[in-house]
């Protein structure tokens, strides 16, 4: 069986705490029926995640590992930087 993860920030969406309003992303992405972020910019966002993370009480370092992991989802693979 395959898990779906979140397109932009790639939580599998079998762990979202919330209530998600999509099928493509999780409900920290996705909110009242648009992206939370809509820019384009993956730093911003990165930054944006990681804060969001720690905020939930996340440690450090696995923090920085999603943070990191977060240039892999479907929506930002498209950016070669
Ligand atoms: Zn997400």
């Amino acid at each position: 069986m395959k898990t779906k993860s979140c397109e932009s920030c790639l939580m599998p969406l079998s762990q979202d705490p919330g209530k998600s309003e999509s099928e493509r992303y999780c409900s920290y992405c996705f909110k009242d029926g648009k992206l939370c972020y809509e820019g384009t910019d993956l730093k911003e966002f990165q930054k944006r995640a990681y804060e969001s993370m720690r905020a939930k009480g996340m440690n450090k370092f696995q923090a920085k590992f999603f943070t990191w992991l977060i240039r892999f989802a479907p929506r930002w693979r498209t950016q070669t930087r």
